[in-house]
């Protein structure tokens, strides 16, 4: 997997031919875009599988799945060959006809939702599924309260940016003004290990607050038409919260009638070791939201929900443009397809427990490892702020990452105090690479810490 270039190596591990792309790429994409700052060595031009390939020809092990987003594996040969069929078919539909491909995705989306949720919306994005989510939501209930929690992230774009917890967010919630987003806490580890107790005492805690703001008629609060969570929380770092977490939750929900939706645009499609996370509960939401791996490398997401309240909103009023392109469904469609034929769901959740026993093992010890925590092919690993204060956690994750890259393994850094090094790789790894790259990750943690 690692793939030495001595000599080659220079600013930010880059190469002289990504070195210079890098340059090009600088001057002409706004910075708005994420990684323009950070360097973002190397530049990649091909993938298969679990690996990536940059200009130069060295190879990379994409340990993140380009944020959790390549479930199947890169280009996968039917994925391929799929889209090479549809695009000599037809390549566009809009969406007030149907075509043969969009049904067929459709049925196989139904195929695999929770028992119930047998309707279906599609969306480009996961933000635009969590926007249509939300606007069912309200029409339903005819509320305007929305519950999320700290660390929750739900979108970029549109309204679901108000969704996301963190600050810089809310300005388009007060400018929106047709409802108001609340947050309640959602238990940290760290906190928890800071504090000496365990995750389950801060859950039912989280809850207990949350319960008393709904009841106090001067919390603040109006009952909440929609509730949005994370199953496990992806961006605030791999946070898995109890399962009596979730179940509460539910609970409180289901008594004041708040429809709980459930954003599975990173945990679902088998990244957390069952087809979607709300399984591992055997409970279902109100509504659950979905994108990243299904589209097989294509933009597809969507929402999944009852048939009634699925009608809230009238005919038409969701939808964007490419939202029924035909290569972006076929592509969907053939990857729930793999999904399937090679057992790929059974596979996160039987390596990704052998993988979280090997990081506890490997780098549970380590010094300045807090702690380590996922769920199927979903593992975080979150450092410790040295003792004396020589390196922040934040400092060590992103030297972590920059080390891991120089030896041939792509892995993002997350949490909300960018401390979380983060493992989603695509599904079909190979067990052998997997281990390895533990083994890799924690020698650069040791190299990179303190003595
Ligand atoms: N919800 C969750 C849990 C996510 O992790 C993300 C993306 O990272 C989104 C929603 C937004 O999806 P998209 O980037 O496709 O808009």
């Amino acid at each position: 997997m690692h793939h030495s270039a001595e000599g080659l190596v220079s600013e930010a591990g880059s190469s002289p031919r990504s070195g210079a792309l890098l340059q090009r790429g600088r001057r002409v994409e706004a910075p708005v875009i994420r990684g323009w700052g950070s360097g973002w060595a190397p530049v990649l031009d091909r993938a298969a599988g679990s690996h990536v390939w940059d200009v130069d020809g060295r190879r990379y092990l994409d340990l993140s799945g380009s944020r959790a987003t390549v479930a199947i594996g890169h280009s996968h040969p039917r994925v391929v060959a799929r889209v090479r069929e549809q695009a000599g078919l037809m390549m566009h539909c809009s969406a007030e006809r149907f075509s043969a491909v969009r049904i067929d995705l459709l049925e196989r989306l139904q195929e695999s939702a929770p028992e119930g949720l047998d309707r279906v919306a599609l969306a480009t994005s996961g933000s635009s599924a969590n926007e249509l989510a939300l606007r069912l939501g309200l029409a339903a209930t005819g509320r305007r309260d929305v519950l999320c929690f700290s660390g929750g992230f739900h979108g970029n774009d549109g309204l679901a940016r108000t969704l996301s917890a963190r600050r810089r967010s809310n300005d388009v919630a007060q400018l929106s003004g047709g409802f108001r987003v609340h947050y309640a806490p959602f238990p940290d580890p760290a906190t928890a290990i800071r504090d000496g107790r365990t995750l389950d005492d801060v859950a039912t805690e989280c809850l207990d607050h949350l319960e008393d703001r709904l009841a106090d008629p001067y919390g603040g609060f109006g009952t909440p038409g929609v509730a949005f969570i994370e199953p496990i929380q992806g961006s605030a770092g791999i946070i898995v919260p109890p399962d009596h977490f979730l179940r509460r939750l539910l609970t409180i929900c289901r008594r004041q009638g708040i429809l709980l939706v459930a954003d599975e645009v990173q945990t679902g499609f088998g990244r957390t070791g069952a087809m979607w996370a709300m399984d591992h509960l055997a409970e279902r939401p109100d509504l659950l939201t979905f994108g990243k791996g299904v589209g097989g490398g294509l933009a597809m997401a969507g929402v999944l929900g009852r048939g009634e309240l699925m009608a809230a909103l009238p005919s038409g009023d969701h939808g964007t443009t490419f939202v029924t392109n035909a290569l972006n469904l076929a592509a969907a469609a053939e990857a729930l397809g793999v999904l399937r034929d090679e057992a790929l769901v059974k596979r996160s959740h039987d390596l990704g427990g052998r993988l979280l026993m090997r990081c506890q093992e490997v780098l549970g010890p380590l010094q300045r490892v807090m702690d380590v925590r996922g769920r199927g092919l979903m593992v975080g690993v979150e450092l410790a702020d040295d003792r004396h204060e020589a390196s922040t956690a934040a400092e060590l994750a992103s030297a972590v990452s920059a080390a891991c890259r120089d030896r041939g393994i792509l892995l993002s850094v997350s949490g909300r105090r960018r401390s979380v090094l983060k493992l989603s790789p695509p599904l079909v790894v190979s067990a052998a690479d997997l281990m390895e790259a533990v083994d890799v990750i924690g020698q650069q943690i040791k190299a990179n810490s303190e003595g």
